[in-house]
């Protein structure tokens, strides 16, 4: 650069730096005297909120008197049907709940990519059945990413009895063409308590109690971790061994709901947790089998009869590099200075796929859907901007939620130690420090339904206290739909879990339990019949008010601080010099084992 030129840049810098200095006293200036560069979260809350009762009355009216969430229903599980990540009915229900979204009057309804899943996969039929001794029809369905059979197979069935891997061993050269039988037969009880529960006085109560354990946290999931390292193991071990298919018997529900031509289709029974990615993928054929049908061919085999099944799985892989997408529209915030500001509702809309996912999560995605016509057809005109996420990826680790809280609002980075990567995100350890983006000061709060069909009792505050005294208000006039319980309680297992962890008020509501947990939870049972008409209608008034108020107050919802991972070690650690007369440990008892 020639040398004049050069002198000419540096006074522009420096005048323009001159410029800067002024520019941002008077900015400092102007702030000082028009005070709150503060969201209104960190405000002091009101002791009395502002109810607008009238708006109360209305949305019940409508949700109560003129309800469509049936119709929702119908399209969605009869009209798309299952709809398991990355698969072809998924991508239509994304278009389809967009469309619907933009029907009733939203704003802005598209889908976002939250990045890609794996495998696109779809059952097209399966049947199993026994030829001899006897011949018998089973109650049988494919578990999500098995491979096809390429036309019907018939073989010796051999139950394998192995919880290691030197286990495995003994059926080394005794496989070939056999259909296995994978795992061992459990216990079938009598169902002697009703599979339907609504939650009484005494259940709300203890809801309500606050579950306090001090020491050291329990490590549950190692179990889970092991025995699908083990399972994937086998499944590469039966494979080698060149099986035809492999069979499993479906899992136990409450009560004993896991029985009675109920099947559990979900990650589970598969050969290992991540069988939707091609690098861990299933290798051979696999179907779950309802208990009693499971029964009698391992009675059979364990008596030495020989057992031979015929079987048709017919699936096919639809992609192996799916991306998966979350339907989001708006209802536009009206108030100037709010409208910035963003409530929001959902749930997910992803499946298993041996039902048509009616109660899991048809049930949250559709009340969501119904919040928002509901909310569309009084023409709110809301002060802040009121958005619905509905969700994907939820059944195999909350991908879609978590991945749209991490491109708008920000993330927990997760922990990189080698034995924390092996584990799917949901169970790896946050490691922190959390990164925020400036959209998470603009979202007040976020609502969630994903426990089945039942009507809302209530909402657990996550450990929030400072919104309770609110939420208390709000529920009053609630009561005679029968939402009466707050609990400090953290509840998980669901979307809402995104937002909480970047420090974003995220709630899922109590819900009576009804069949949820017993029968229709990831199971062919869950269908359109199990959905509560009335349950859902009052599930969506209850919704519709809570994000309603949300957008209608001065000011945002109170949060709990963003949380801070990275330094729970240091919290964590002993007390120092607590004991006394205890002397200084030597380098020789510091060694571990000592
Ligand atoms: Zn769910």
């Amino acid at each position: 650069m020639p040398s004049r030129q050069r002198l000419f840049l540096v006074i522009v810098v420096l005048l323009s730096l001159n410029l800067a200095v002024v520019a941002a006293e008077k900015k400092s200036k102007e702030t000082k005297t028009s005070e709150p560069s503060k969201p209104s979260y960190e405000l002091p809350q009101p002791a009395v909120e502002n109810l607008d009762l009238t708006m109360y009355q209305r949305i019940r009216e409508e949700g109560l008197q003129h309800s469509h969430i049936m119709e929702y229903a119908s399209g969605l599980m009869d009209g798309i049907g299952p709809r398991l990540t990355g698969s072809p009915n998924l991508q239509k229900a994304n278009e389809w709940t967009r469309d619907q979204l933009t029907a009733m009057g939203c704003s802005n309804a598209h889908l976002e990519d939250w990045g890609e899943f794996g495998i696109g996969w779809r059952q097209l039929n399966t049947w199993v059945r026994m030829s001899a001794p006897d011949t018998a029809v089973f109650i049988a369905q494919a578990l999500p990413w098995s491979p096809a059979t390429h036309g019907a197979v018939s073989g010796n069935a051999v139950w394998v009895d192995a919880k290691d891997e030197k286990d495995l061993e003994k059926y080394k050269g005794k496989l070939e063409g056999k259909i296995v039988f994978f795992g061992p037969m459990r216990d079938v009880k009598p169902v002697d308590k009703p599979l339907f529960k609504r939650d009484d006085d005494s259940d709300l109560k203890k809801i309500e109690e606050f579950p306090v354990r001090v020491g050291e946290r329990q490590e549950f999931f190692q179990e889970f971790i092991r025995r699908l390292e083990f399972r994937e193991k086998a499944g590469k071990f039966f494979a080698a061994e060149h099986a035809a298919a492999i069979v499993v018997p479906s899992r136990d529900g409450r009560d004993g709901g896991g029985s009675g031509g109920t099947i559990f289709d979900d990650g589970g029974s598969g050969m290992g947790w991540f069988t939707y990615q091609r690098q861990h993928a299933e290798e051979l054929p696999i179907v779950v089998m309802a208990i009693e049908h499971y029964g009698r061919v391992y009675r059979l085999l364990k008596a030495n009869v020989p057992v031979t099944i015929e079987m048709d799985v017919e699936t096919e892989f639809t992609g192996d590099h799916q991306h998966g997408f979350d339907t989001i529209a708006e209802i536009p915030g009206t108030d100037p200075k709010l409208k910035d500001e963003v409530v929001m509702v959902g749930g997910h809309l992803d499946s298993w796929a041996s039902g048509t996912g009616a109660t899991d999560n048809g049930a949250g995605t559709i009340v969501a859907m119904e919040v928002m016509r509901i909310l569309n057809a009084l023409h709110v005109q809301p002060r802040r901007t009121i958005r619905v996420g509905l969700w994907t990826g939820e059944e195999q680790g909350e991908f879609g939620s978590y991945g749209y809280v991490k491109q708008h609002f920000g993330y927990v980075p997760l922990s990189t130690a080698p034995d924390q990567l092996e584990l799917p995100d949901f169970l790896r350890k946050p490691a922190g420090p959390v990164v925020v983006k400036p959209d998470q000061e603009k979202i007040s709060g976020y609502f969630n339904l994903d426990n089945g069909s039942g009507k809302i009792r209530g909402i657990y505050l996550q450990e929030n206290a400072a919104i309770g005294p609110i939420f208390e208000q709000w529920m009053r006039p609630l009561a005679d739909l029968g939402v009466t319980t707050i609990t400090m309680r953290n509840t998980g297992g669901t979307d809402h879990e995104a937002f909480d962890s970047v420090g974003i008020p995220g709630f899922q509501f109590i819900q009576d339990p009804l069949d949820y947990g017993s029968r229709t939870h990831h199971s062919n049972m869950d269908l359109y019949e199990r959905l509560q008409p009335d349950d859902l209608a009052q599930a969506a008034v209850v919704e519709a008010i809570f994000v309603y108020n949300t957008a209608q107050r001065d000011q945002m919802l109170p949060r709990k601080p963003v949380p801070h991972p990275e330094l729970d070690e240091q919290r964590n650690a002993p007390l120092k010099n607590v004991m006394p007369g205890a002397q200084a440990a030597s380098e020789e008892m510091k060694k571990p084992g000592f």
